[in-house]
């Protein structure tokens, strides 16, 4: 695939948001854009697949003209994954899946087989999520419902839009092995754009560090950036992973506590609280003690025949204070995953902290890392 001379103006702005982007993308690779938030990322990726038209310049499919081929054929060769999946809220997982066979055509019987194929080969059995609403479906689940989608008309090129921007760690990094899984097998010319250097030099077998208006600072396989980054902006994002020390000074204190959906003194009844968790349609509620101290977490279903409150669930493990640095809370997060307490001096309840909270702040880190460095080239 190859972009030539691309350049994207937005009516009513000074500057183009792509400035003349030229690239060849290898048959079968996976290249992955890089660069900071608002350098012109998802413009030049979205007029590979004319969802956004090129003011001027060439892109070229395996030889054909892109701006030619009709939007059929486009559908068919391209498939487009984005951040949070962008799935339809109100089709089903199998629906949102079919999307695309469907717009092209393939009778209903081809289409199901196919959604089913595809739910396998992203770790979906079928049985359990086929008629699943996104909204049923985990952060990670989602994505991966985006990736069927993408795949499922079985495109040579696949363009990847932060796909894994919005998920956990831990999640982030089992998608991300399996995307690599899948390549191996599928082999497909793939585009995908993030901020994240470390998932760049995961994933890419070449990536092209962009600066504003999408201008190419370097375009390499992942070593040779790693050993010789072409400059300072490069050299920057290189040293990225700088963001994830910043944890070690932040505390517990600068970040936002959420109080848990529901908590519960341990001398009240199991039916009661299952009441209140049920109102508050929440499945988990934390038991605290007389003193107002955490003890257990419990599950809804956990309740029905629990006793007493005193023994219901499982004991709170590792819980973090106001001071503790936020590397001791995502740790505390990972250990008793997805969030942990919150407690004051005398080891009172204060709220909770959870997963999303510490990579929102990874992530503003990161962003705020780029644009110092992007702000030396532009000036
Ligand atoms: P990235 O994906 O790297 O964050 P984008 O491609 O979304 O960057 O945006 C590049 C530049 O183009 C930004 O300055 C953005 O504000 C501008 N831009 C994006 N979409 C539009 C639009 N529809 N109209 C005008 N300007 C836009
Ligand atoms: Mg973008």
């Amino acid at each position: 695939m190859q972009l030539e001379n691309v350049t994207k103006r937005y009516p009513g702005t000074r500057e183009a948001a792509v400035d003349d982007f030229s690239m060849t993308v290898p048959a079968g690779k996976i290249v992955v854009f890089v660069g900071p938030s608002g350098c012109g990322k998802t413009t030049t990726m979205r007029m590979i697949n004319r969802l956004i038209e090129p003011t001027s310049g060439r892109i070229t499919i395996g030889g054909e003209d892109a701006l030619k081929l009709n939007a059929d054929t486009l559908r068919r060769r391209v498939g487009y994954a984005i951040q949070q999946a962008g799935l339809f809220p109100h089709f089903t997982v199998a629906q949102n899946i079919g999307v695309v066979p469907g717009l092209l055509g393939w009778d209903k019987k081809r289409v199901d087989s196919r959604v089913e194929e595809m739910m396998d080969l992203v770790g979906l059995d079928p049985a359990d999520y086929y008629h699943r609403y996104p909204r049923q479906l985990s952060g990670g689940q989602q994505q991966r419902v985006g990736v069927a989608r993408a795949l499922a008309a079985d495109p040579p090129v696949l363009l990847m839009d932060e796909p894994f921007g919005a998920v956990d760690p831990i999640t982030r990094g089992n998608l991300q092995d399996e995307l690599l899984r899948l390549q191996t097998e599928l082999k497909k010319t793939i585009v995908f754009v993030t901020h994240d250097f470390d998932e760049a030099v995961k994933l890419g077998d070449k990536i092209a560090v962009l600066g504003n208006q999408s201008t190419i600072l370097q375009y390499d396989t992942p070593d040779a950036i790693l050993a010789n980054p072409a400059n300072d902006t490069v050299a920057g994002f290189v040293g990225a992973g700088a963001s994830l020390k910043q944890l070690t000074l932040l505390r517990v204190r600068d970040v936002e506590i959420t109080p848990a959906p529901v908590t519960a003194t341990v001398g009240e009844s199991p039916a009661q609280i299952k009441q209140k968790m049920a109102d508050a349609k929440v499945s988990f509620a934390l038991i605290l003690d007389q003193r107002n101290r955490p003890i257990r977490w419990v599950h809804i279903r956990e309740l029905g025949t629990a006793t007493s409150l005193a023994s219901a669930g499982r004991p709170v493990g590792d819980s973090v204070s106001l001071q503790s640095t936020l590397q001791d809370a995502l740790e505390a997060i990972l250990t008793e995953g997805g969030n942990a307490v919150v407690t004051g001096s005398r080891g009172e309840y204060v709220g909770t902290i959870d997963i999303k909270t510490v990579t929102d702040t990874i992530q503003q880190l990161r962003e705020e890392h780029a644009d110092d460095h992007n702000g030396g080239v532009t000036a």
